[in-house]
């Protein structure tokens, strides 16, 4: 592992993916570098259909690119088996989506506390699922299943369920996509002291450039290219420099 790896919570060297067959071939990523380092925050902008969510999908690791490789911390995650993927997924990354995702049959805290049974680990997770439902906004609510719950206090809970293992790298795609303006700025607010708090680091999707402006650095995507990068950390996003293994 190199000095460099060592800084950043994620690099992303020449990722690409392709879809359809030798006769309709789309190129929904063309050779997408990045990296973040430890505890910063990247917006990751761009038209609708530029390849934002198929980038974060293979930063979370799921889903395979065609070519190109991810590390997190330094570990290559197309290298391990699926497995071992889904473990470091469970163990080291939080993952909050448009329309929350949470599971409908199960109430706020039990949602949370999955998250901690998958990843394992000491402590009680029905405890420490209530103290993060608590930290959000929702001590009181921990019996209320999402289809009663508004869609901010859903994507609290989602963000309880991503925060509360306490993993490394936080993802969020378009997080407040589905909600209006005022509810949307809460959720946000939120996301940001969580993330300062744990030290984690930030990979954000979203089309509001205000927003995206809040971070540390801003890769935009335009027909699965990078158009722009920008930001006030200059390094944040840079391409990872090749390596001899990716030359070999
Ligand atoms: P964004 O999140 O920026 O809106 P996406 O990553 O969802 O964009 O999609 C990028 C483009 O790739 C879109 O045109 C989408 O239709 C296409 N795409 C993504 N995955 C597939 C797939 N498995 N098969 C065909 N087209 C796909
Ligand atoms: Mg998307």
């Amino acid at each position: 592992m190199s000095s460099n790896s060592d800084q950043n919570a994620i690099v992303a060297e020449h990722l690409c993916k392709t879809v359809g067959d030798a006769g309709a071939r789309l190129a929904v990523l063309d050779d997408v570098s990045l990296r973040v380092p430890r505890g910063g925050s990247l917006a990751i902008v761009g038209p609708s259909g530029s390849g934002k969510s198929t980038l974060l999908g293979l930063l979370a690791g799921l889903d395979l690119p065609s070519s190109g490789r991810v590390l997190i911390d330094g570990t290559d995650l197309f290298a391990l088996d699926e497995d071992a993927r889904a473990r470091l997924r469970a163990t080291r990354l939080g993952f909050v989506f448009q329309n929350f995702q949470l599971i409908a049959h199960l109430d706020a805290l039990h949602n949370v506390s999955l998250a901690l049974d998958i990843a394992g680990g000491p402590g009680s997770p029905l405890r420490e699922a209530r103290e993060m439902l608590a930290r959000v906004g929702l001590g009181g609510r921990e019996h209320r299943k999402p289809g009663v719950l508004s869609g901010g206090e859903q994507q609290r809970v989602a963000l309880a369920r991503a925060f509360v293992t306490r993993p490394g790298l936080l993802l969020a795609d378009e997080p407040t996509g589905n909600l209006d303006a005022a509810t949307g700025a809460r959720v946000i607010e939120l996301l940001f002291e969580l993330q300062r708090q744990q030290g984690s680091t930030l990979v954000l999707v979203t089309h509001d450039a205000q927003l995206a402006a809040r971070c540390d650095a801003v890769l935009e995507l335009q027909a699965g290219r990078v158009l722009h990068r920008g930001g006030a950390s200059a390094a944040a996003a840079q391409p990872a420099e090749p390596t001899e293994s990716t030359l070999s």
